[in-house]
Formats: structure tokens, sequence, C-alpha cells
């Protein structure tokens, strides 16, 4: 049996190495608040060594500022001295040997030594954990950040299908309130009735089995305001977890007003499909009976001309020759008119290789391009699908522009060229003619739009209007750029792979 003493001898030596080994730091003072004791972690603390803090005032490892208050609450405290937390909700600091200040937590004990009350500080330095707390506060502000000013509606479930994330979009666009459908069921808040079923079943699903096929992908379905309206919604839904939790967030945006103007520009579409046609099946049938009347006309001229030969004075013959040239160019015109209708008409798609129309167009330009000494530079050119009597009437028709608005006296430079440009071809073809005002870039294209009399330059007016109409049925469009005097270039574009309009 050990002897009292003995116990006594024992207990003190654990206690000391309790306090040597103690991974807190442990202050001790006396009823002054002079430090009697300083464990080897509160030496390391604070920088100190035991010796340097002993005999010293506590207030020694204290910011200077809060000397004061410390030292009346010390004194507050050894009038009915016990074991507490010390500073309860206030945030403590302490000062080491370098004069930095860093967050503590204190626990106070006190106990007798023959008469003088000790009191007992057990310090934790909790600078790291101050600096987590803030890191941690701040990502949760910037979450809530997010959340409320998210343009999508953020909806998020437990594994239960319960609404745990509710954010302000979702209550625009839902009409509940957060506190309204928070814990509520998810298909019973926002789910229509049709889709509740497949909702509850896809949830168990991914539960049991992980199966994804609904979700991190982009949805359209429809969904249920609080009023009872059904709309339609496009959403992604997130699996996540956390903790051993599974979680879903659904990112949701409201799409009628797509939807709607999705539905008002397919109708636009079909009206304007539905005009043009009507109106090419009026020039169709407009130009094809006038080439009727305009036949008698030019035949009863031609008759008139024979048959007063001798008689016809100077006059009578002049008249004769203004409505003959008249009537031949209503002839044309009226037949650019019928060609420029029928253009596209019942023609089918086929590989083209542009490089084999341009060869064409120019064997048929020979006289032109000779006559102009026209150099003309022509780059590797695809092979399209398109229609093979449109491209070529396409590309004679600029060529030959750039033939005919050459400057007079110098010999036209053509350059051919094309590039990829998504799902386009983009070709382009420049030359260094008279050049066109852009205030012309847009009329140009107009159907009988010219900007020269017919004695300047020969031509109806309708070339580019074909043109126009030619990238358009290949999915294109075309457009110019020019400087007066410099030159122009004509651009147009063609789908490399495009519905066929007639199909
Ligand atoms: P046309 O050649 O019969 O006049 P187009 O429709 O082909 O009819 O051209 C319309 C007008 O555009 C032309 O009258 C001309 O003023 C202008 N234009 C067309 N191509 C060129 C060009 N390469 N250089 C300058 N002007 C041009």
């Amino acid at each position: 049996m050990k002897d009292q003493n003995e116990i006594l001898l024992e207990n003190e030596k654990a206690f000391k190495s309790l306090f040597e080994h103690a991974t807190i730091s442990i202050l001790v003072t006396d009823e002054n608040g002079d430090i009697n004791l300083v464990n080897p972690n509160a030496e390391k603390l604070f920088g100190y060594t035991k010796e340097e803090l002993s005999g010293k005032p506590i207030e020694l490892l204290i910011p200077e500022n809060l000397r004061e208050i410390h030292r009346q609450h010390r004194q507050h405290y050894f009038q009915a001295p016990k074991a507490r937390p010390m500073g309860l909700g206030k945030d403590l600091f302490a000062r080491d040997k370098n004069g930095r200040t860093f967050p503590v937590e204190i626990s106070l004990g006190y106990y007798k030594l023959g008469a003088q009350k000790m009191a007992v500080a057990f310090i934790t330095d909790v600078s790291e954990r101050k600096k987590a707390e803030a890191i941690l506060r701040a990502s949760e502000e910037t979450t809530r950040l997010i959340m409320n000013s998210a343009l999508d509606a953020i909806i998020c479930i437990d594994s239960n299908g319960c609404i745990t994330v509710w954010n302000p979009q979702a209550e625009q666009i839902f009409g509940w309130k957060e506190e309204e459908v928070k814990g509520r069921r998810l298909s019973e808040t926002i789910v229509p009735q049709q889709h509740r079923e497949a909702h509850e079943a896809g949830l168990k699903r991914y539960l049991n089995t992980r199966e994804q096929s609904v979700l991190n992908k982009l949805i359209e379905i429809t969904a249920l305001h609080r009023n009872g309206k059904e709309f339609p919604i496009e959403l992604t839904i997130i699996p996540m977890r956390q903790n051993d939790t599974d979680f879903f967030c659904a990112f949701i945006r409201d799409i009628t007003d797509r939807r709607e103007a999705e539905v008002r520009q397919k109708e636009y579409a079909e009206d304007l499909k539905r005009k043009n046609i009507e109106l090419e099946q009026f020039a169709y049938v407009a130009s094809h009976d006038l080439q009727e009347p305009l036949r008698t006309v030019s035949g009863f001229v031609e008759l008139l001309k024979r048959h007063y030969k001798h008689e016809a004075d100077e006059n009578v013959t002049k008249y004769i020759n203004y409505i003959t040239d008249a009537s031949d160019r209503m002839r044309r015109l009226v037949q650019d008119l019928l060609d420029y209708s029928r253009l596209g008409r019942e023609r089918i798609l086929e590989p083209i290789d542009c490089n084999q129309v341009v060869q064409q167009v120019l064997s048929d330009l020979t006289m032109a391009v000779q006559e102009s000494h026209a150099v003309i530079n022509i780059d590797m050119l695809p092979t399209i699908s398109g229609y093979a009597t449109e491209m070529k009437q396409l590309f004679q028709n600029l060529i030959s522009n750039s033939l005919k608005f050459r400057k007079p006296g110098e010999p036209p430079v053509i350059n051919i060229s094309v590039m990829p440009k998504d799902d386009h071809w983009q070709f382009k073809i420049s030359d260094n003619g008279i050049g066109i005002d852009e205030k012309y870039w847009e009329r140009i294209f107009i159907i009988f739009q010219r900007l020269h009399t017919k004695n300047e330059y020969e031509g109806t007016g309708i070339g580019l209007a074909h043109c126009k109409k030619i990238a358009e049925l290949h999915n294109g469009r075309i457009w110019v750029d020019s400087v007066v005097g410099e030159g122009s270039t004509f651009y147009f574009t063609i789908k490399k792979r495009f519905t066929d309009k007639w199909k």
C-alpha cells in the first residue's frame, strides 16, 4: 500500500508532466497579475522564455490598447474567482514578443497556494481557425450573391425530392416564395401532373443505379406556375454529393418568350415563302402573257415598215424605228422577267465543280476578255452542291459585269477566290473597274435597277437581281464593297449543305 505522501508525490509528478507536455498554452498568475508559471507551449506561443516572463505582469502578453481594461477585469475576477471561459462572446487578442497581435481563446481556472489566490489561463491561438472561418464566410457570401443575382432560377432538392434551395429568380418564375416551398416536394409544386411519375421514378432510379439519362443535360420541358398555368422551361439538373448525402440542383429558365418568338418567326417565314411563290407565279404569268401582245405589236410594226417602205417620210420612218427599238427592249425585259421567275424551278441539286463552271463562263466570254485585255486570276475553287445552270449564271453575271464596268483605257484585272466561313463558302470576285457609290450598294440588287443609261453601258439591270436570287436559292447572300474609281468586290455565300427548296 502506498502511503498518502507517496500518492501526493505521484500526483504532483503527473500534473507536472501534464503541464510540461500540454499542447495548450498555460500561464499561472498571482492575484497581482504577475506571472508565476509558464509551460513550454506558452513559451513557444509568445516567444519569451519562462525566465523572461517570470514575475512580469500578465499585461505584457496583451495588446497595449487592451491592457487597462484587462487589469480591471483581472481584479474583478479575483473577487469571485471560478472556472469559466474568458471574455464570452467577445474576440480576445494576445501579443507576442515580436509585437504580433493574434486572436486567442482563453479558459480561466483558479486555485489557492497558501493564502494566495492563483489564476490559471489556458490559451489557444485561434488565428488559423479565424482565417478559415473568414474564408468560409466569404465563400458563403459569394454563393449567396451568385444565387441572388443569377438570371436562372436555381432550385435544389434533397434525396427525398424536397426543396432545400429556392433563389429569388425561382420566386419570380414560379410565383412561390422561398418560405412557402422550402421543405415541400418539388413534384407537388412545379412539376405538372403528367411529368410527376417520371420525375419521382427518375429520382429513385438515380439513387439506386446512378443512371444519369436526364442529368447534366439541357432539357426542354414544361413546368407549373403557382397560378396553375403550365409554361415551357429549359433546365439542367446536376447531381451533387456532400458528406455522403445526395442532393440535386436545377438551373431553370423560362422560355415562353423564346417559344412564342419561334412560332411567330415560323409563321412569318411561311407567310413570306407563300407570298414569294405567289409573286413568282405572278411574274411568270404576267411576263408569259405579255409576250403575246408584244409579238403582235412587233409583227404589225414590221408590216408597217415593209408596207410603207417607199412612201414613208423621214418622220414616219424615225417613229417606226423608235417603236421597233422600244418593243425590242420590252421583249428583252419581259424575257428577263420570265427567266427571273423561272430561276431554280424544278432544278435538281448536283455536285458542281466551280473551277469547271468558271472555265466554261470564261470560254463563253472569250471575245470580251480578249478585246479588253483582261487579266483574270482564279484561286482553287471547291466542288459544291447546287443548281448547275444557276451557278453558271451567277459567275457569268459577276464576271461579265467586271469586264463591262471597266475603267476606260485600263485593262480589267479580276480576282476570283473563296474561303470557308462556318457552314458556308464565301466567294469573292473583285475588279479594278469604275466602282459603285456606297449609296447604291443595296439598290443594284433590285430587279431592273441600273446606274447608267443603255447608251453608256448595255444591259437591263436584271443581272445582279438574278445573282441575289441564286445566292438565296443556295441559302446564301450577296453583297458588294467598292470604292468609286478604284474597283468593286462582290461577295456571295453558298451553304455547304442545304436542303433542296423544291424537295
Ligand atoms: P446591268 O449590268 O444589266 O446594268 P446588273 O444588275 O448586272 O445590271 O447591275 C446593276 C448595276 O450595278 C449596273 O448597272 C452597274 O451600275 C452596277 N454594277 C454592277 N456590277 C458592277 C461592277 N463590277 N462595277 C461597277 N458597277 C457595277
